[in-house]
């Protein structure tokens, strides 16, 4: 198996929108926990998630952001209810896009919020016309995340920041073939690079790394929880995906769960002025 095209992704998420919606909810992102004994559920741990990127991103009233991967809506309502901002956001799922801007406007922000479909390889604004860039849980399936990196640092203004969660080589001596025991991994489907790989890219697209934050131990118990939410939804899901995808993808969760190398990071940068 390769990396999957952003067609077929964007396929993939078509198809499993209504599945997505009603076992792992609006936030198609990891949870973050404070530690062993916090009992929040998926859908509040991934609203934390949320909460602490933008909290590295110092956001002020008024400024455009763009989210890229933008999944169903749910960051970018979050973001712009708690923060007085306008954003554009792309999903390669036009069930995605279409249903992200229903909520917008269920919301009362379909003035400041707006939803497209489109690729993110091929970002289509004009250089300089953001004040922010957001990334969360996204880069990882695209052909080439330095590729869109790039791009999404040209479209920042001088000055602009730029937010991403995504996973990560995690460990100080950890390498991608310690992490091989994981089917994605193996396969090629989820390529994982370490902290210091990551800020020599965005240096690379003429960023400024700012925030780097290792919050591995803290997502990582939203694997077990996604497998207790599809075992839970079982026959939904088997309707939805058949028993053997099904088994699969928990099987995946399971070893995801299980394989300290696979981690997640925050990051943040700025464009300089
Ligand atoms: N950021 C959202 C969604 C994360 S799921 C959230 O946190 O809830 C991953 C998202 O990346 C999906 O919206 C998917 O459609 C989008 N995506 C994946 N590949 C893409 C591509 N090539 N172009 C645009 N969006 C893409």
């Amino acid at each position: 198996m390769s990396k999957p095209t952003p067609t077929e992704i964007g396929d993939a998420y078509d198809a499993s929108a209504d599945l997505l919606d009603q076992v792992w909810g609006e936030n198609l992102h990891h949870g973050y926990w404070v530690d062993a004994a916090d009992d929040a559920s998926l859908r509040q741990a991934g609203n934390r998630l949320t909460d602490r990127l933008a909290g590295l991103l110092a956001i002020k009233p008024g400024d455009r952001l763009l989210d890229i991967g933008c999944g169903v809506g749910e960051p970018a309502i979050q973001l712009a209810s708690a923060h007085d901002i306008d954003v554009v956001g792309v999903s390669i799922s036009q069930r995605q896009v279409r249903r992200a801007n229903d909520r917008a406007a269920a919301a009362g922000l379909a003035g400041r919020l707006s939803f497209q479909h489109g690729d993110a390889m091929d970002l289509p604004f004009p250089d300089e016309s953001f004040d922010l860039v957001w990334a969360l849980e996204s880069l990882h399936h695209m052909p080439d995340r330095w590729h869109v990196i790039s791009k999404a640092a040209r479209i920042l203004r001088p000055g602009g920041r730029m937010a991403i969660g995504d996973f990560l080589l995690s460990g100080a001596e950890g390498t991608e073939a310690d992490a091989a025991s994981v089917d994605l991994v193996r396969n090629g489907v989820l390529k994982l690079v370490d902290i210091e790989t990551y800020q020599s890219h965005l240096r690379a697209a003429g960023l400024v790394p700012d925030d780097a934050e290792d919050v591995s131990d803290h997502t990582r118990p939203s694997w077990g929880k996604a497998a207790e939410l599809f075992e839970a939804a079982r026959a939904l899901a088997e309707q939805h995906i058949g028993a053997a995808q099904l088994n699969l993808t928990i099987s995946r969760f399971h070893q995801l769960s299980a394989a300290p190398t696979v981690g997640y990071v925050l990051l943040t940068a700025h464009k300089p002025a």
